[in-house]
């Protein structure tokens, strides 16, 4: 069905190739959908661990200054020696490297102790830190737990930033007895971020609720300290409590996966994120690498298909070339005796299932063994073109046929026609060849003539195509035997006047040539 159809080749092979870009499509889909799920499980599990290792150093730390809180409590501890007191205050402070000394200030933010020293000055040192958020904010509202401070550096280096964190010290009345505070260093968080993978571009971010930048990877001096309220990231963090977003950093500008989360019950954020580029890099890549080797292979299939189609167009004309080169004579163009005959077998069997007639010409050449002798074969090609011409010339109504039935006979196909018409096709050929005026010498009348015999099966007159054939014959041979030059229609016996001839010679001029042929009788042509 295929071979038959060349341009269904390449229809199917568009189909094949598309199908195959849609999967390819859809599996590169598949693969984008999963590199990002990916990073958002390795972002979430990034944000999850950091908060787990802050908030836990932070309760540790919130539990020594409540520890400090309430040694201070305790009555007759402030009135023991200052190496004991110390060692019950500060016992269960935290020495961790990143944890700074703990202060216990009073009312006025002068130090009254300090965790690194029993020997302090007799009178206290001045008030220099009343001025401190994490001393002020205590002062001004009783009851706010654990105060964690903006960054500061209090030797005025970057590598010294840290931020502290206090918790109010309050009187048995309920008045404000100064904090206890503690500091942390950032480079713990700087620490901690550094050891996460996020990819090149990836960042962290960790910011106090008020927008407050405490520590920020890439790290960078710089953004420490500065204040992102009214960032479009920075709007979303505080939202909810935790979650994720695709957003643009307002300090780089670079589009990333955010995932955040608000650090346990302090009045922390944190930001883990990782950027689109990072995100699909692998991605892209292998997307490249799929989609070119499915272009290749997708024009490589239409490429073949349309080689394919085109080779098969090829054959089918040659083959219909061939087809009808072997139906076709060579010398006249005319269809040659095999096509006849199937064109014969065709119309007998219409004939006989609708009943209407069919005429049969036979035409041969006068002496034409003469014409060759006289003027050469090649010549005699040439008057047999010329008698081909004046056939088709007269043949032309569609489904009459004429073809090359022998050397220098031809024969004429007239379905639906009656022996009037056969008779009146015939003559016309007859005269169309003597018209041609093709000299001949040797013949009667000076000219290349033919004659032609017909024959006109209608009513069953005729049992088979080849009995049609015959008398159509034995109507040329009459012809012949009658002067030639002339159109015989084939007669059976008992036709016409006196019955006593198989077929009757009419000279193609008289009128008497249109008679009607009678329903076979048995006769000659019944053969
Ligand atoms: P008649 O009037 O009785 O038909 O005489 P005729 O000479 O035509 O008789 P015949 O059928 O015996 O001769 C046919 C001749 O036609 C024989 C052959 O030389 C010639 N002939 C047959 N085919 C060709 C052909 O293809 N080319 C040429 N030039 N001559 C052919
Ligand atoms: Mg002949
Ligand atoms: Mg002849």
């Amino acid at each position: 069905m295929v071979t038959r159809r060349p341009n269904a080749v390449i229809a199917i092979s568009i189909v094949l190739a598309g199908a195959i870009l849609a999967i390819a499509v859809w599996l590169l889909a598949q693969m984008r959908e999963d590199a990002l799920r990916r990073s958002q499980d390795a972002v979430f599990n990034v944000s999850l661990l950091v908060e787990r290792d802050v908030s836990r150093n932070l309760e540790i730390y919130d539990l020594s200054l409540r520890a400090v809180i309430d040694g201070l409590n305790q009555p007759g501890v402030l009135d023991l020696p200052p190496q004991i007191r110390q060692m019950v205050l500060f016992d269960g402070s935290i020495s961790a490297k990143d944890m700074g000394s703990v202060f216990v200030l009073d009312e006025h933010g002068n130090v009254r102790f300090d965790s690194r020293t029993s020997t302090l000055p007799a009178p206290p040192r001045p008030a220099d830190l009343a001025d401190r958020d994490y001393f002020t904010v205590h002062r001004d509202a009783p009851n706010l737990g654990l105060y964690i401070s903006h960054p500061f550096s209090p030797s005025g280096s970057d590598e010294d930033l840290r931020i502290a964190l206090s918790r109010r010290i309050s009187r048995p009345d309920g008045g404000f007895g100064g904090v206890v505070v503690g500091t942390l260093r950032l480079t713990y968080f700087h620490r901690l971020f550094d050891g996460m993978k996020l990819g090149p571009s990836g960042s962290m971010a960790l910011m106090l609720s008020d927008g407050t930048m405490l520590m920020r990877r890439p790290y960078d001096p710089k953004t420490i300290g500065i204040n992102l309220t009214g960032t479009a990231n920075y709007s979303r963090f505080i939202q909810r409590p935790s979650g994720g977003f695709f957003g643009t950093a307002a300090i780089d500008r670079v589009e990333r996966w955010y995932a955040f989360r608000h650090i346990d019950v302090y009045p922390l954020i944190l930001d883990v994120a990782l950027s689109t580029h990072d995100i699909y890099v692998e991605w892209r890549r292998r997307a490249w690498i799929i989609g070119t080797l499915i272009a290749a292979l997708d024009v490589t299939i239409i490429a073949l298909a349309i080689l394919f189609s085109q080779q098969l167009q090829r054959r089918r004309a040659a083959e219909e070339e061939l087809r009808e080169l072997a139906r076709t004579d060579g010398l006249t163009g005319l269809n040659n005796r095999r096509a006849f005959e199937e064109h014969v077998s065709d119309e007998w069997r219409r004939a006989q299932r609708s009943g209407w007639p069919l005429s049969l010409l036979l035409i041969d050449v006068d002496n034409f063994k003469g014409f060759n002798d006289l003027y050469g074969h090649s010549a005699g090609d040439e008057a047999l073109i010329g008698v081909a011409r004046c056939i088709a010339q007269n043949v032309r109504r569609p489904g009459d046929t004429a073809a090359r039935y022998g050397g220098e006979e031809f024969a004429v196909l007239l379905p639906n026609t009656d022996a009037a018409g056969a008779q009146q096709i015939g003559e016309q050929i007859r005269a169309a060849v003597q018209a041609l005026q093709c000299r001949h010498v040797a013949s009667a009348h000076h000219v290349l003539t033919v004659s032609v015999g017909t024959a006109t099966a209608r009513s069953k007159r005729f049992k088979t195509s080849r009995a049609l054939v015959d008398a159509a014959d034995e109507a040329l041979y009459l012809a012949k035997g009658a002067g030639r030059n002339r159109v015989i229609a084939y007669r059976a016996a008992g036709d016409g006047a006196d019955g006593a001839h198989a077929v009757d010679a009419v000279d193609s001029a008289s009128p008497a040539d249109r008679a009607e042929a009678t329903p076979d009788t048995g006769g000659r042509g019944a053969h």
